[in-house]
């Protein structure tokens, strides 16, 4: 493998605004005003600081230009998060990266779109939200139904209303503490229950990413409601330490997390033991 799949570039911390109790949005530029970001929707860079750790990230901003500036929406959980929510705005840290393969955004072109997410299951979808707001007519409808422990642990609440004339956004809550502006209906009870609403799309893609139990609920009643396991897909969560299969630590069957997802078909998953098994 060549080394320079682990070419780290600085970058700094110019930026960052509480999402939630324990999660920011940070944006960063790279040092090098040259250097800029590609990456697709649902990819991941390895951030870092020497010394502290390294973590996979999934990339929150928009994709559709090439920037030297990026966002990441970060949930504090352990060392290197930890650290980052004490960085000071001008703290210069590392990115290497992108790395494994996002949402098809060309298979959603003109379909219907339903989009699942689970507490800071929701960060990696902010990247394709963007794309899909910054084309309006992209897809034919996106229907977005995410569920939270209450208002307080939502992410980006402050853009439902600039996501509604392109996304139609349902909530819920295991406790409706407060309203929320810019959704269509805010429900208490968990994301499994919208899936029974009669808005649910029925002949649409639909991307999940959430908890675990979350994702498994929610596919067993795809599955039941009769969406092609095909349109199905999945965002796994797996603790990695190269970014792109050397190191195997997120292997899965015959996959790595890292390089042949994280972004997964349902159809790929159903048959490996442990992962997704509905029915159980
Ligand atoms: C592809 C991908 C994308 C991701 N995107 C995001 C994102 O956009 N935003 C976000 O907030 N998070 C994201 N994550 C999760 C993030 O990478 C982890 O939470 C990461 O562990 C945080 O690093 P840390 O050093 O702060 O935490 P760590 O110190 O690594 O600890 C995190 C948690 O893992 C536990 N832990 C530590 N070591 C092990 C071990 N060996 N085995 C099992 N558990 C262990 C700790 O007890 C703790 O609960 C993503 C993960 C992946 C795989």
């Amino acid at each position: 493998m060549p080394k320079k799949q682990y070419k780290t570039e600085e970058i700094v911390l110019s930026k960052k605004s509480k999402l939630t109790e324990q999660a920011y949005l940070y944006t960063f530029k790279f040092k090098d005003p040259k250097k800029k970001l590609k990456f697709t929707p649902g990819q991941f860079v390895m951030l870092s600081f020497a010394g502290v750790g390294e973590a996979p990230i999934s990339v929150a901003s928009s994709s559709r230009e090439a920037s030297n500036t990026f966002e990441l929406a970060v949930q504090n959980v352990g060392v290197l998060t930890e650290y980052l929510k004490n960085c000071p705005v001008g703290k210069v840290l590392g990115i290497r990266g992108p790395y494994g393969h996002g949402w098809p955004v060309d298979k959603i072109k003109g379909e219907n779109l339903i989009v699942i997410a689970g507490g800071c299951g929701l960060a990696p979808f902010r990247a394709l939200i963007k794309y899909l707001v910054e084309e309006k007519d992209y897809a034919k409808k996106i229907q977005l139904l995410y569920g939270a422990k209450d208002s307080q642990n939502m992410f980006f609440k402050k853009e439902y209303q600039d996501w509604a004339e392109v996304v139609e956004t349902h909530f819920a809550l295991d406790t409706k503490d407060q309203e929320v502006k810019g959704c269509v209906s805010l429900d208490e009870g968990l994301v499994t229950n919208l899936l029974e609403k009669d808005y649910v799309e029925r002949d649409a893609y639909a991307h999940v990413c959430g908890p675990p139990i979350m994702a498994k609920f929610v596919i067993e009643k795809l599955l039941e409601l009769g969406y092609d396991e095909e349109k199905i897909f999945v965002t796994l969560e797996r603790r990695m330490e190269c970014g792109f299969g050397v190191c195997q630590h997120c292997a899965i069957g015959p996959y790595y997390v890292c390089k042949d997802g994280p972004v997964f078909c349902y159809k790929k998953l159903k048959s490996i033991p442990g992962i997704i098994e509905v029915g159980t």
